[in-house]
């Protein structure tokens, strides 16, 4: 066996013992490539449970997280999703296995276009992409079934609420107040839209690159 593979195995066998059990998840991440969504000198650590740089001063997501918020978000085949923050297209892959349709939106340009490239590669067909920005969202295209955010976002966006259907759910990770001296960082809360409002749910500690308002002048 390659040693990709033999390397994909174990993190997928690490992701079941740290609690992820739902196995089209599972099965989800073992189909996506990672090593495809890392810059080349990092091909080495593609299955190493950790974040990684990418272009832009962003980061591909530490599998663990994508798995976890792709778990709590409960995606269904019929699904529409809305992702804001596509950075490589790592999660948007994971989810494109596992819904009908993924719209994606990045506010950089040249990762919008450059996941758009890999996920082509890939022959990953039912995913549009958008360069905007995420607190607006895709007014276009809503109601969505499911929203899920993967940059750190001070509050709940509005819009992102107006744009999720009735019974709908999103996952996104909130800042945490900390002191001037504490490095920041953010809880996964998931929101589900009722007719009576939103419940709020918050989960784990994660640390994400901040949602940056509007589109990025440097492309
Ligand atoms: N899910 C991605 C994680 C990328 S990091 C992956 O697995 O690769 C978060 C991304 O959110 C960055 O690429 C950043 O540019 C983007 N982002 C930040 N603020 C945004 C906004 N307001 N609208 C859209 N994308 C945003």
């Amino acid at each position: 066996m390659a040693e990709e593979e033999y390397r994909k195995i174990e993190l997928i066998m690490a992701l079941r013992n740290q609690g992820i059990r739902d196995t089209n998840v599972l099965r989800a991440l073992e189909r996506v490539p990672r090593e495809n969504f890392v810059p080349p000198s990092f091909v080495d650590q593609a299955y190493d449970d950790q974040s990684l740089p990418i272009e832009c001063g962003q980061t591909i997501s530490q599998p663990f997280i994508v798995a976890y918020m792709t778990e709590k978000l409960q995606v269904g085949d019929r699904d529409k999703v809305l992702e804001i923050g596509t950075g490589s297209g790592y999660q948007t892959a994971v989810l494109a296995q596992l819904c009908r349709r993924v719209y994606t939106m990045e506010r950089y340009r040249t990762l919008r276009q450059a996941a758009e490239q890999r996920l082509a590669d890939m022959r990953m067909v039912n995913v549009t992409y958008l360069t905007g920005d995420g607190y607006k969202g895709w007014p276009q295209q809503a109601p969505f079934d499911r929203i899920i955010v993967t940059a750190a976002a001070p509050d709940i966006p509005d819009a992102l609420v107006d744009q999720l259907k009735e019974g709908g759910i999103m996952v996104l990770p909130l800042n945490v107040q900390t002191g001037e001296l504490e490095k920041p960082y953010q809880q996964i809360v998931r929101v589900t839209k009722t007719e009576y409002g939103l419940e709020e749910e918050t989960l784990i500690d994660v640390r994400f690159v901040p949602m940056v308002p509007g589109v990025a002048r440097e492309m």
